[in-house]
């Protein structure tokens, strides 16, 4: 059932898409996601199977655990959690570049 209109319609161009967080059991339709998501955006970004699609409730929570680790542990914080997510291959790129 979705949690923004608690409707458990779903059609082809309005599927219901289920959290893949850990622990989260929400699902919201394609359509009542702000911004709204086509078939086509999410097959494209998702539609592998292998990349797992969060709810705007854990995407909030992932960038709220982010934020918490940056206040705590200031830059080094912000760096090993940047890592483990696997940007930092992206900021050590930009630093041998500027160098
Ligand atoms: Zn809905
Ligand atoms: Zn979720």
């Amino acid at each position: 059932m979705c949690c923004a209109c608690y409707s458990p319609e779903s059609t082809d161009d309005n599927d219901v898409l289920m959290c893949d967080f850990k622990g989260c059991f929400r699902a919201f339709h394609m359509k009542c996601l702000s911004p709204a998501m086509t078939l086509e955006e999410f097959e494209s970004q998702f539609g592998d199977e292998e990349t797992p699609w969060f709810c705007p409730f854990c995407c909030c929570l992932d960038d709220a655990i982010y934020m918490v680790n940056d206040f705590c542990f200031g830059d080094d914080g912000a760096r090993l959690s940047a890592l483990s997510a696997g940007s930092g291959g992206e900021r050590a790129k930009y630093c041998e570049r500027t160098l």
